[in-house]
């Protein structure tokens, strides 16, 4: 066991590795250490959805291997590592290369893909993209396919269905989803979606879910609740993710749906942090690049001695769908109050204003994504 005073980042992930960019720059002689279950390689998680039709491969969309990472930032990474556990009051993790010390921690360990309970012999053959080796297996499996079918018709699984389309495959998109993204998008804008993608050729089985799938020759069959069955090469789940929070547990931290943290990122263990996918950072869980940069900006400042709480301003999503571009802000889960539209066809600008006619969030399409900047500059903040 060595470096009682390393800070210590378990996760390679764009959290991980934005927060060590970060704190070197506040800090060049702490020690720091990552511990990474994959290769620790640096790629951009969100170009995974488009990088088929950009004709970048998994070797591609990797930009640094883990050597440079660790001269880049002058840390320790410690690669196909896994973290089994964390010994809170001994101020340790166990390792499967044996114990680390840290005098602080940060818990950077993403989410793992929920997976939809499905029946039938070819389930553990269906694929969740959630990785860079994850995205290399999907690019080996679909070489020899061509029909792909998607059972989620959320953000993830509508970029990945843009971009197999883009790139000649024949896409068919499944879920009880009422219309596409519909956790995010106000109906008439998750219409225009689902139209553009249709024009595309798209085929769409919402108002539906899987309920099995069983291997058929070369390919699958998947059973729909509604009675269909539908036919294809490859079958990719993107039902959603939930915050790693195995690790916390171990230690004894407070979780509810992430590992739940204060507005300095701070769990229930005082020298323990939590950030990115897996954290719930007073109150929230966002999986996305902004908040999450905006959490390691902030925690860097604090593990280098100056506490600082994370602030966040208002957040836009881009959604990455070429054939129907996106920009939404979606209102408080909780605010009451309608949207209304203006624009048609696939150009529209949706504002959210709650009962008192307070402007509350939006979605645009289309054309209408140029009002970005416009509408969030009348947002307030969200911490
Ligand atoms: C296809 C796709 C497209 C996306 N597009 C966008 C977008 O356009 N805009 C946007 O804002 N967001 C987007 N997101 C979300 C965004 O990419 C994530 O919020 C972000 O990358 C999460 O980073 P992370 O470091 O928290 O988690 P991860 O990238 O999941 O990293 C987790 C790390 O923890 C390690 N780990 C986990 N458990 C252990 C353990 N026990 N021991 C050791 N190591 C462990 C893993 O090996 C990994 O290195 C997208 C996500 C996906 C999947």
């Amino acid at each position: 066991m060595t470096q009682q005073e390393a800070v210590v980042i378990i996760g390679s992930g764009l959290s991980g590795y934005t927060l060590a960019r970060e704190f070197r720059k506040l800090d060049q002689t702490t020690a720091l250490t990552v511990i990474t279950s994959d290769d620790g390689a640096f790629y951009s998680k969100p170009m995974l959805s488009t990088a088929l039709s950009r004709g970048k491969d998994a070797v591609q969309l990797s930009t640094s291997t883990a050597d440079e990472m660790a001269t880049t930032l002058n840390a320790t990474i410690m690669n196909h590592t896994k973290v089994a556990a964390i010994d809170a009051e001994r101020r340790v993790v166990k390792t499967s290369s044996g114990d680390v010390a840290y005098k602080s921690l940060v818990l950077a360990c993403g989410a793992v893909p929920i997976r939809p309970p499905m029946e039938g012999d070819a389930v553990d053959e269906v694929l969740s993209i959630n990785s860079l080796a994850d995205y290399a297996r999907f690019r080996e499996r679909l070489e020899s396919a061509q029909r792909v079918a998607i059972i989620g018709p959320g953000l993830i699984g509508c970029e990945f269905g843009n971009d197999l389309i883009n790139a000649g495959k024949t896409v068919t998109i499944i879920g009880p989803d009422p219309y596409p993204i519909s956790g995010l998008l106000p109906t008439t804008v998750g219409r225009a979606l689902k139209s553009a993608l249709s024009t595309q050729g798209v085929e769409w089985y919402l108002g539906t879910t899987a309920t099995a799938v069983n291997s058929n020759g070369t390919g699958y069959r998947i059973m729909l609740d509604s009675g269909s069955e539908i036919t294809a090469d490859l079958v990719i789940s993107a039902v959603g993710l939930r915050p790693n929070t195995a690790l916390a547990e171990t230690a004894g931290l407070n979780v509810n749906r992430g590992i739940v943290t204060n507005r300095f990122l701070q769990t229930s263990k005082s020298d323990i942090y939590a950030l990115g996918d897996c954290a719930e950072i007073d109150g929230m869980n966002l999986p996305f690049i902004a908040p999450m940069m905006a959490g390691a900006r902030a925690l860097a400042k604090t593990l280098s001695g100056n506490e600082t709480a994370v602030e966040y301003p208002a957040m836009p999503v881009i959604i990455k769908t070429p054939s129907c571009p996106l920009v939404v802000l979606p209102p408080p889960r909780d605010a009451e109050g309608e949207w209304s539209y203006e624009g048609d066809g696939l150009n529209i600008a949706a504002r959210f204003n709650d009962v008192d006619g307070k402007f509350m969030g939006f979605a645009l399409a289309g054309d209408a994504v140029s009002k970005k900047q416009e509408l969030t500059s009348l947002l307030p903040a969200v911490l």
